[in-house]
């Protein structure tokens, strides 16, 4: 069944799915082309956030784990098996590789959704295509990667090869589970390191699935490795560890200053991060549609329910339309996203990803109060959350720059809308932060919308849209919101690094 097929499916279908899936649910770490227990036998429970109810024991991988799948990916790397293959045979695996996650589509969407709380709409409509895409634009870059000959003086001939690193080590978020993974493992792959993953704990399950299919595919024994457990454990002991050549993060800007640490304590490994955000979206008096302009406004911060690094989580809008934006706002937003049970492809909203997330937004919500922001809607729990971690969509506004919801990082549903008067202000507030993922900036006028893309300091700014982009996109912050580029061929570049080979030619007589 792929992922056409899985489309049309309502929601008795997924919720059968999801028994079927919960039957031959495979929790162990996956190390060196199998499923083995963690060396100390250790266990952690994955919850299913829209019930709370327990979903599965997983194997709580620890420095040994690390240990044990860091050697099978250094002698996968060494043999040569994936990192000499011609390239053209490592893409047919990556290939192959994409048409089984395709053909796995409904198993891997069900995990996704059970584990983690995501609308199984979104997953099929917009993370497993992702997926799918993002493996075979890698698997196309693979024989486009080149190196150069420079211009030397005529007896030499100097070579610039572009060569694997060896043992790449990722750390991922659960946010979107095995879209995150994947951003990081097919570059990796792609340009012939292997991989040692570790998936965050909240949403372990589907990434095991990926390493098996890397397998069915073709990949060798120790290419791909999946080592679950908690970050602090596992996550340290890949980053710490001295045989691993790169560490590829996506988390929270707290951690990843950990991994900058622990690279230095350890081998000076490249370290690339990408990490949290407080995306402005920047809304012009002279927009050219308002109506789309408020569609993407909430959407912007509802979908995915606010769990997004680039989500547009401050709204800046001009005080000419300030008025009515807000009611047109509170008008189609409040009820744009219902939260309901993840499995119902109707669904549109799930719950957080787990009961401290859910507290920790609704700690947040309180502060905003507390602090002088008028709440327009939402606020709390939704009636119908039983004992899922579900957060009713919420509005702020005449929310200001110093408040800590216009600061934090609130990975939640919750909007706030601050105004502003002209384009000077709307940049200062735009980057009175410590983050610089991403902006959405909404004008008629060129020259506006240019100032403001020059001026703001982002990875990627929008301009009257937000939140598109294609696998041509570099994918990535400023600031505090990282160092690394995901998704473009640069990407695939950075998991590799440069010899030089310098050749004096036998002197002619
Ligand atoms: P997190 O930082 O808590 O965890 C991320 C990963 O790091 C997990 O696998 C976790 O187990 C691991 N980890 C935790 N402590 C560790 C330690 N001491 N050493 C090594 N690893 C450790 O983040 P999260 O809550 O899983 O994800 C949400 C965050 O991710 C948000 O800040 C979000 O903005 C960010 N994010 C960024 C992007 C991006 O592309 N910039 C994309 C998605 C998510």
């Amino acid at each position: 069944m792929t992922l056409a097929t899985a489309q049309g499916h309502d929601r008795d279908h997924w919720q059968a799915l999801a028994v079927a899936a919960r039957a031959r649910l495979e929790s162990r770490l996956f190390i060196d082309g199998r499923f083995v227990d963690a060396a100390r036998g250790g266990r952690f429970q994955s919850i299913n956030p829209a019930t709370g109810a327990p979903l599965a024991e997983v194997s709580a991988g620890t420095a040994e784990d690390i240990d044990l799948a860091v050697a099978a990916a250094r002698r996968a790397f060494r043999s040569g098996a994936w990192s000499k293959l011609p390239p053209r045979r490592r893409m047919d695996i990556l290939y192959r590789f994409a048409a089984l996650v395709d053909e796995h589509a409904e198993q891997l969407a069900v995990l996704e959704t059970l584990d983690m709380g995501k609308p199984i709409a979104d997953v099929v409509a917009g993370d497993l295509p992702a997926v799918i895409e993002t493996i075979r634009f890698m698997a196309e870059c693979i024989d486009k990667i080149e190196g150069a000959v420079t211009n030397t003086e005529s007896g030499v001939v100097h070579m610039i090869l572009r060569e694997p690193l060896g043992v790449v080590g990722a750390i991922s978020p659960w946010n979107y589970p095995l879209l995150m993974a994947v951003w990081k493992i097919a570059p990796a792959l792609a340009a012939g390191n292997t991989v040692v993953l570790k998936p965050a704990e909240q949403a372990p399950l589907s990434c095991l699935r990926l390493a098996e299919l890397f397998m069915e595919a073709g990949g060798p024994a120790g290419g791909f490795n999946v080592v679950n457990g908690l970050g602090e454990v596992a996550g340290k002991a890949l980053a710490l560890h001295n045989d691993v050549a790169k560490v590829s993060f996506t988390g929270s800007t707290e951690v990843g200053k950990l991994i900058l640490q622990y690279a230095g304590q350890s081998n000076m490994k490249r370290v690339a991060l990408e990490c949290g955000g407080k995306s402005p979206q920047v809304f012009m008096g002279d927009l050219p549609d308002l109506g789309a302009a408020v569609t993407a406004a909430y959407r912007g911060i509802f979908s995915n329910m606010g769990e997004v690094c680039n989500a547009g989580s401050r709204i800046l809008v001009e005080r000419g339309i300030y008025g009515e934006f807000i009611e047109r706002f509170v008008a189609e937003g409040e009820h744009a996203y219902v939260p309901g049970d993840p499995l119902d492809p109707a669904t549109t909203m799930g719950p957080l990803v787990t009961r401290e997330a859910q507290q920790r937004v609704l700690g947040l919500i309180e502060t905003g109060r507390k602090e002088g922001a008028k709440l327009r809607f939402g606020g709390g729990v939704p009636r119908n959350a039983g004992a899922g971690s579900f957060v009713s969509p919420t509005l702020f506004t005449d929310v200001r720059s110093d408040m800590t919801i216009a600061r934090q990082e609130i990975f939640g549903p919750v909007a706030a809308v601050m105004p502003f008067a002209g384009v000077d202000e709307a940049i200062r507030i735009a980057n009175d932060t410590i983050y610089g993922l991403a902006a959405g900036v909404w004008t008629r006028d060129v020259n506006t919308a240019f100032r403001l893309v020059r001026e703001i300091e982002a990875g990627v700014v929008w301009i009257n849209c937000f939140d598109e982009g294609d696998m041509t996109q570099p994918f990535g912050g400023w600031k505090q919101s990282g160092n690394a580029r995901d998704k473009c061929f640069e990407s695939v570049v950075s998991y590799t690094q440069t010899k030089s080979a310098w050749l004096r030619l036998a002197a002619q007589p």
